[in-house]
């Protein structure tokens, strides 16, 4: 089966992204079953609300959790044509939720992501939040519904949005192109930062001379040993510099004994 994402969101046209480029390419292509909801559609009410005040006080609103909950149970419905009664997708969902109080979201992460959507048996749905956020017992409702597999909360990193929709899109981009068949090269995978604990290096193209400036000398020597040095030195160099936590991730058994001269 293909793997499917749901995204519920009260702005179902921020996902509009999810048409272009590489991500766009694997949905026509049916490598991806992407869908988004509008939360609204689930409400019952005249004014279609999803919010209310947050209990204890305080600045802001707080998404309602029933409406949530129908809202991720409603994304197992689809009807394949309009004309079609609505048949129920039998997956257990993986619920991700987005929240600045979340796991940090990491390429870890999104390659265990990557590999439970590849399995037939399981989708996933991301709520996206909005305003002071979901309230809290939607998290621990879902632990317990059956169906559901798992509740995920990510952060995107240390800093608030005011949504998760941008977060939605980072996750799916992530994880879209580790999708088998949607990277043309796989290779480009396996090199890139963090598939090991380090920043990648940094890379050039043509002009060798461009006003001045020129590419390192040894990435045109043409000498493939000297440039594979080069370039795990500058990727330890700047990890230790930028990222210097990063560095006791790396095993002993990865290390090279030319490493320690760097
Ligand atoms: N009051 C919340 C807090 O301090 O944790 C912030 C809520 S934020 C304004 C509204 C929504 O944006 C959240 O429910 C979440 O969906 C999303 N969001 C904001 N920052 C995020 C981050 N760093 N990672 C993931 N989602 C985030």
């Amino acid at each position: 089966s293909t793997p499917r994402i749901d995204v519920v969101s009260i702005f179902p046209e921020y996902l509009a992204p999810l048409d272009l480029s590489l991500v766009g390419k694997a949905r026509t292509s049916g490598l991806v079953d992407l869908r988004v909801h509008d939360l609204r559609d689930v409400t019952t009410d005249r004014h279609r609300s999803v919010d209310d005040a947050p209990f204890g006080g305080g600045a802001g609103m707080v998404m309602r959790p029933d409406v949530w909950l129908r809202a991720i149970e409603a994304t197992a419905q689809h009807r394949p044509d309009p004309s079609a009664e609505p048949t129920t997708d039998p997956r257990e969902v993986l619920v991700l939720v987005p929240t600045p109080s979340g796991v940090p979201l990491t390429q870890a992460t999104l390659a265990d992501l990557a590999t439970t959507l590849a399995s037939p048996d399981v989708r996933a749905v991301i709520t996206c939040g909005r305003y002071e956020g979901i309230d809290a017992r939607l998290v621990e409702r879902l632990a317990d519904t059956p169906g559901v597999r798992a509740v995920h909360e990510l952060s995107l990193g240390d800093y608030v949005l005011n949504g998760g929709e941008v977060a939605a899109l980072a996750m799916i981009e992530g994880v879209v192109r580790l999708l088998p068949g949607v990277l043309g090269n796989p290779e480009s995978v396996v090199e890139e930062s963090f598939s090991q604990p380090l920043l990648e290096y940094p890379v050039y193209t043509r002009p060798a001379d461009w006003d001045g400036l020129e590419v390192p000398a040894v990435l045109t020597s043409g000498h493939h040993g000297a440039v594979q040095r080069w370039r795990r030195d500058v990727a330890l160099t700047r990890t230790a510099r930028r990222r210097p936590a990063l560095l006791r991730e790396l095993a002993v058994a990865d290390l090279d004994v030319r490493d320690r001269a760097v």
